[in-house]
């Protein structure tokens, strides 16, 4: 092996958003060495851009709001795909964590009397999302890493995973190389948690930024690990669709909660088609749907989307609890959005599937090797309510931080042989080395294209098999990519990288999609357009054997019957 840095720590967390900071905040309040690795700058993360809040049943502002409507809304939003444990578990505990970050020193919206102000998003009957403005996010994110910083966690910015490294079955740790230098770096931990977010970046629109290449997920695949509902990509409604230099751009739900009204070109309200009774606050997968059904059926505005219009309520109120909004489309677009409409249309943003975790403890199956946040699968089932992410960042952040810890103290040191080593440095030397010629700019480009054009909001057999056949193609050219230059900030070489895990989540986002011969949630099969019960009851589940990727069925855990009670005693309020 070539001369490489090692740094050792019980707990090792892949990824410096919500998730993986409140990971290592709860880790280190165990006594344990923590260490974070993140891809991009500390404070960069997803977390930040987060606009609209975090969904936490405080009952502050609607009295009648409680931890069981909060859990019905999330089983109902997604279908009862979810992991009911995971989804009791969030709703249970998500006002403790948000009083928690207050306590931190997080600066909330407030009511008028003093507490923490919440508003209405999509799928919350309710309102229940606590938020700074449409800044929820930066807030958020300010307020863990003070905290992390003050307890001393050890932070290596700008660094990326490429790989887990085990002992025998349980993990050992993980390699990767710093992006400005391209040297190599190993870790040695007796536990490692995933927290490493979304997979946007294989879709060419989206929300997400140049990070979302879905590399926790190949990384936990790669070493074992199952990945479950797969199928599951949440499209939001609204992004910018004009000008193009801007197209995916997330424009928050929190404008509809707010009181932004959509309507197609011939000003309807659409909305009133598709879901009469929560209109422009039905769940996201509903809205993307007729959105699209009204840009695909000649309804759409002059660049393909569809009206949201905010602009009958005060500019004052609109720039106060809108801000970033106001400045982005004015900026951005050149719209002022307090005297006119914005135009949106769907755009990738949120993965609902990932890896497959208990729901106490966040252990994936591979022992020592936890996941949280975006990156783990569960809790959203086959589609995520606005807000419920950052809940779960919080409250699943912390459980996988506490069960790390106590699996570290309980493990002995693992070893970490040099042939493993040495493997993963060859694979990322590669590129350099071989012939070949192909570019990772290129295939990149016609991946995001497969995947917009045939696994995108609408899905048929025969578009999902084209994708896989190009997916298909798309790798084994990726076995040609050949970079130029050195190690130092090489992009390129970057790329190449990032290619294997998105063509990893893509073979299993598609394969899983195939698979799934019904529409529920995010996922809408225009050749199987309903429900089918027996599909409810089960998860796709993706795992690698011998090299190849294997697709099987496991059962949907069966919920307890209190709960089952309550969904059915309450299934008649709205
Ligand atoms: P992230 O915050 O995405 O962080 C991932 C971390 O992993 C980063 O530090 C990254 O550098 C690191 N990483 C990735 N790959 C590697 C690697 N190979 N090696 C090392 N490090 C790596 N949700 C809500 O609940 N409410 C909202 O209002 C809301 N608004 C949103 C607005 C936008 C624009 C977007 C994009 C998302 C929004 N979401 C919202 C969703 C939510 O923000 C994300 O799902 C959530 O922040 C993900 O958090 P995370 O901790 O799982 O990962």
């Amino acid at each position: 092996t070539l001369a490489h840095e090692t740094h050792e720590h019980d707990v090792l967390i892949i990824g410096a958003g919500g998730a993986g900071l409140r990971a290592a905040i709860e880790a280190l309040a165990q006594g344990v060495r923590v260490g974070v690795v993140c891809k991009s700058l500390l404070g960069k993360a997803h977390t930040v851009m987060a606009e609209g809040g975090i969904a936490a049943a405080m009952a502050n502002v609607d009295a009648s709001d409680d931890w069981r409507a909060h859990f019905r809304d999330t089983m109902r939003g997604g279908k009862f795909l979810n992991n009911w444990r995971m989804a009791q578990l969030h709703a249970q505990e998500a006002p403790e964590r948000v009083r928690e970050l207050e306590q931190w020193g997080a600066l909330f919206d407030r009511t008028e009397n003093g507490e923490i102000l919440q508003r209405a998003f999509g799928g919350h009957s309710f309102k229940r999302l606590c938020h700074v403005g449409d800044r929820t996010g930066l807030e958020m994110i300010r307020t863990l890493q003070d905290r992390g910083v003050n307890l001393g966690i050890d932070v290596y910015m700008e660094c990326a995973i490429t790989r887990l490294m085990k002992d025998g079955d349980r993990i050992a740790g993980a390699f990767g190389y710093w992006r400005e230098q391209g040297r190599f770096v190993v870790f040695k931990a007796k536990s490692v948690v995933i927290c490493t977010g979304g997979i946007g970046k294989a879709w060419k629109i989206t929300s997400n930024s140049w990070e979302y290449t879905g590399d926790g997920l190949a990384l936990a695949y790669d070493a074992g690990a199952d990945l479950m509902d797969m199928e599951f990509v949440q499209f939001h409604p609204t992004g910018m669709v004009w000008p193009p230099g801007v197209q995916g751009i997330l424009v928050t739900e929190a404008v509809r909660g707010e009181g932004g009204v959509l309507r197609n070109k011939n000003g309807e309200r659409f909305m009133e088609r598709y879901d009469p009774k929560r209109l422009d606050l039905s769940t996201r997968d509903v809205v993307a749907r007729s959105i699209y059904t009204e840009v695909r059926e000649g309804r759409g505005t002059e660049h393909g989307g569809a009206f949201l219009d905010i602009s009958h309520k005060p500019a004052e109120y609109i720039k106060r609890k809108l801000p970033s909004m106001y400045h982005q489309f004015l900026e951005l677009a050149d719209v002022d959005i307090t005297k006119g409409p914005m135009e949106v249309g769907p755009t990738c943003h949120y993965m609902m599937g990932g890896i497959r975790v208990d729901a106490e403890t966040a252990q994936s199956s591979v022992p020592g090797l936890f996941a949280s946040g975006e990156a783990a699968a569960g809790l959203h089932g086959a589609n995520r309510l606005g807000g419920n992410s950052l809940s779960d960042l919080l409250v699943f952040g912390r459980r996988a931080g506490l069960a790390a810890a106590e699996h570290a103290k309980r493990s002995p040191t693992p070893t970490i042989d040099s042939l493993q080593i040495a493997d993963a440095e060859r694979e990322m030397l590669l590129p350099f080395e071989r012939g070949g010629g192909e570019s990772p700019y290129a295939i990149h480009e016609e991946l995001q294209d497969v995947m917009q054009r045939l696994v995108g909001i609408f899905r048929t057999e025969e578009d999902l098999r084209q994708a896989l056949s190009g997916i298909e193609k798309l790798q084994e050219r990726t076995a040609r990519v050949h970079v130029e230059g050195s190690r130092l900030f090489n992009p390129g070489w970057h790329l190449a990288r990032d290619l294997q895990s998105m063509l990893t989540v893509a073979e299993a986002v598609t394969r899983s999609a195939l698979a799934r011969r019904e529409s529920r949630g995010a996922h809408s099969r225009i050749d199987y357009p309903d429900l089918d019960d027996a599909w409810g009851k089960m998860h796709n589940v993706v795992v690698k054997k011998a090299d190849t990727m294997k697709l099987f069925e496991s059962p949907v855990i069966e919920m307890s019957d209190d709960l089952k009670q309550l969904l059915i005693e309450e299934s008649g309020t709205k």
